[in-house]
């Protein structure tokens, strides 16, 4: 893989040669495998003669901490540890109060930091106050997207075909496997000064956080194994029926990557090639998976990166703001409040039975997601209110919540990246979904069972 477009260096300071090692804070990309940034941190330890650190400060002090998450996310990083000293380079996991002072702590030692490029807010503010904090170089390398997205465009799209148009120029240049490089320091003995955890599995460190264990596990399990066997169940039985039943929630045609793609745990390239060494790129089916994973997905980080409002109210659209605010008196048939939202307690069966998916499991199916955000535009009183609730409750029990996509899903059902439609009560030219519309499109007492019977 060309590196070069993937890499920036965001502070203008040197690699200082005189220093101990090369840090590699693992911020989102969770996995030993497909990973430029750690590739990229392991050829400049091999320029440079300095052991590589791998570093993961965990904290509970993230908003929404809670079990179901934290539990997925651990079993990945527990993997990538071991998978990462199995090449011999040192994995240090520390648990910490604030992750800023930490690392600005152990650039002291650094000749640089590498890691992974962020699109979030609270993320980037993050990596850009450490960086502005230290005296060292510090690289920020983009390890999950096909394509960096500076590279392609250097502003907000605001319709998805104008990113597909331009994506697939760049598809052959980006989409190629990245080589595992030699360690030649093998750093996995040495000792340095990070705090170590005592604790060996996944239950053991979750006993030892602060966090909302109110929240079910998810009946998913974290890591870059079960993320491949999600994808090669996908590619062997779902794939060649991805476009005709994508949008059958009482079905099960999904690839179930999201989670494991938020937390990094597996890279969108791999998944692309892994397609590709199957499927001709011309199929169907192909094409209709990559306009999610790719176009969609991609335009989400487009979103969140160039929209600071990505996760309020005030960041949809003039015209979606202007067109539902003209309805803001229009009589609502039902209002609930976020308790009865949380609980599955509305009027609606079709509406309750995908909250209590995502309550069960930590994963809604897509179409429902549409639905059930459109809904609660429906049954409050204003669209900001809806706007925080559907926010809310899609962080705190989706496990791939908290993401890009989850900020343009919402975001979505507000008018974003979508045209007005016939002006109706509640939406005014917002597009509109129906209970019917579900009854037409798919058997959806069949997905109420299967959610009845989880
Ligand atoms: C209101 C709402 C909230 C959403 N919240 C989230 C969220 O928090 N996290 C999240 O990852 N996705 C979110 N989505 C997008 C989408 O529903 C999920 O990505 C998808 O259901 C994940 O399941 P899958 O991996 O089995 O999907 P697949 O159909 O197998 O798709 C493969 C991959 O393509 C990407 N993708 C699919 N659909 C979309 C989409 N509409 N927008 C962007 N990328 C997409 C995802 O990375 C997904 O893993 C939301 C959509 C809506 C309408």
């Amino acid at each position: 893989m060309n590196l070069n477009e993937r890499i920036k260096l965001i502070n203008q300071k040197q690699i200082l040669k005189e220093k101990d090692f090369i840090l590699y804070w693992m911020s989102h990309s969770h996995r030993a495998f497909f990973n430029p940034s750690l590739e990229f941190a392991i050829e400049l330890s091999n320029e440079y003669k300095k052991p590589l650190v791998v570093y993961y400060p965990l904290t509970d002090k993230y908003n929404f901490s809670n079990q179901r998450y934290y539990s997925f996310m651990i079993d990945g990083i527990l993997e990538a540890k071991q998978s990462i000293e199995d090449r011999g380079i040192k994995f240090a996991l520390e648990k910490v109060e604030d992750v800023k002072n930490r690392l600005i702590h152990h650039a002291q030692n650094a000749c640089c930091i590498v890691t992974d490029k962020a699109y979030l807010k609270y993320q980037r503010n993050l990596s850009n106050s450490i960086a502005q904090s230290i005296k060292i170089a510090f690289f920020e390398v983009e390890s999950d997207v096909c394509i960096p997205i500076e590279v392609a465009s250097d502003k907000k799209i605001p319709y998805a075909y104008l990113l597909r148009n331009r994506i697939h120029q760049y598809l052959e240049k980006f989409i190629t496997p990245v080589e595992l490089i030699e360690p030649s320091i093998k750093s996995i003995h040495r000792e340095f000064e990070f705090e170590k955890i005592p604790f060996k599995n996944t239950k053991d460190i979750l006993n030892h956080l602060i966090i909302d264990k109110s929240v079910s596990f998810a009946t998913f399990k974290g890591g870059y194994t079960e993320a491949k066997k999600y994808l090669k169940d996908f590619i062997n039985y779902k794939l060649y029926k991805y476009k005709e039943f994508r949008s059958h929630p009482e079905l099960d045609f999904q690839s179930h990557l999201s989670p494991y793609l938020h937390f990094g745990q597996i890279s969108p390239v791999e998944v692309v090639l892994e397609v590709l060494s199957v499927y001709n790129k011309n199929d169907e089916n192909v094409d209709s998976f990559f306009n999610e994973l790719i176009v969609w997905r991609e335009l989400a980080r487009n979103f969140c990166y160039y929209n600071p409002l990505y996760n309020e109210y005030e960041g949809i659209p003039d015209w979606a703001k202007q067109t539902i605010e003209d309805h803001l008196n229009d009589k609502r048939d039902y209002l609930y409040s976020l308790e009865e939202f949380e609980k599955a307690k509305t009027h609606d069966k079709y509406w309750n039975a995908a909250q209590e998916e995502m309550l069960k499991t930590g994963k809604m199916h897509n179409y429902m997601r549409m639905y059930w955000c459109k809904k609660i535009i429906e049954w409050t009183k204003h669209p900001k209110i809806a706007f925080d609730i559907a926010c809310y409750l899609n962080d705190k029990y989706e496990l791939d919540g908290r993401d890009p996509n989850g900020y343009a899903g919402i975001s979505w059902c507000f008018g974003t990246h979508d045209r007005p439609w016939q002006e109706r009560k509640v939406f005014g030219k917002i597009r509109y979904m129906s209970e019917s519309g579900l009854k037409n499109k798919f058997d959806i007492e069949l997905y109420v069972k299967k959610v009845q019977d989880l």
